[in-house]
Formats: C-alpha cells, structure tokens, sequence
C-alpha cells in the first residue's frame, strides 16, 4: 500500500489519516518466518510538520503465529502497539546528487510512503522476543522433553533443589 501525501503537504490541512487492513503473508524477523493469521489493523495518521517533516503516529493490531518461549508449541500472539516517527522528506534535487543515507526513512520515497514497508519496519522494531502461549505455561520437562501443559511425566524428584534433595534423603531414612 502506497500513500500519496501530495495533497498533505499542499493543502492547509494539516493531517492525514488512514485506516485500513493490509494483507501480509508472513515477515521474516533475523531468519525466521512468522506468518501473519489475520489482515493487519492499522490506524496511521500523518502531520505536516515545518521543514519538510511528517510525524507519523501509528497503531498497529496483527496476529502473528509463534513459538511459546517455554514450551515451544505455536500459537496465535496478539501483537497491538502504537508507534510515533518522524519522516523527513527528501529533497528531490538532494535525492539526484547523493543516495538516501538514512535507513530510517526507507518506506518515504519523494512523496510517497510505503505503508507496508513503514509496518514491517515497526513490527520488527516492536517485535517481542519473549512471548507465552499462556501466563502460567509449564513448559518442557527438563528431562524427559514432554510438554507439561498436556501430560505429566514422572521425572518430578529430578526437579528437586539439591539443598532439598538432601533433605528428602534423610526424610527417606525414616
Ligand atoms: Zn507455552
Ligand atoms: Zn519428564
């Protein structure tokens, strides 16, 4: 999705907002591919600043299918932040002397903004690095690997602190 921003920086209106959903497949964030379970939400509205600047305030709600951190079964993570950037637009005859340095400000191109390229650089920056499929998932049994949200394994005594299992040692005694 392309946004002509044209009309923003020449009419006396001084905003522009854009609601819709964009349909991604997946995104590929240091390797792996997560895929996308639902159209991305987004709510983006632009502001003509003085000297040639946009500020962006955003608002994105995506589903993404991912691995839990503990217990490494997939599921379906909400991913709902705002965010807030300023673009700098780029100086047609500047643009014609010396590339575009400023890897922030890649989705913006004269006046035009990638949408798509704006939300992909904001759910990587946004992305989180540790998720649960549940807040009091159990997880993985240490020793035998069983997922212990679904069955119980008999390995329990081999989680036992060593301090404690000293102690249930001389409890055994009696
Ligand atoms: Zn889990
Ligand atoms: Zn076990």
């Amino acid at each position: 999705m392309i946004i002509n921003i044209t009309d923003l920086l020449m009419s006396d209106e001084d905003i522009k907002e854009v609601n819709s959903y964009l349909d991604m497949k997946s995104i590929v964030i240091e390797d792996i591919e997560y895929f996308f379970e639902d159209k991305i939400k987004i709510n983006i509205k632009l502001y003509n600043l003085d000297d040639a600047e946009i500020e962006i305030i955003g608002h994105i709600n995506a589903k993404i299918k991912m691995p839990c951190s503990r217990c490494t079964e997939y599921f379906i993570k909400d991913l709902d932040f705002h965010f807030n950037r300023t673009a700098h637009l780029n100086d047609i005859d500047a643009i014609e002397q010396e590339p575009i340095t400023d890897e922030r400000d890649i989705f913006i191109d004269e006046f035009n903004i990638d949408i798509n390229q704006l939300i992909c650089d904001e759910i990587i920056i946004n992305f989180p690095m540790k998720v649960l499929c549940k807040e009091d998932c159990k997880g993985i049994c240490n020793n035998c690997g069983c997922n212990l949200n679904n069955e119980k394994c008999n390995c329990e005594s081999l989680d036992i602190d060593p301090r404690m299992a000293v102690f249930q040692d001389i409890l055994k005694k009696f």
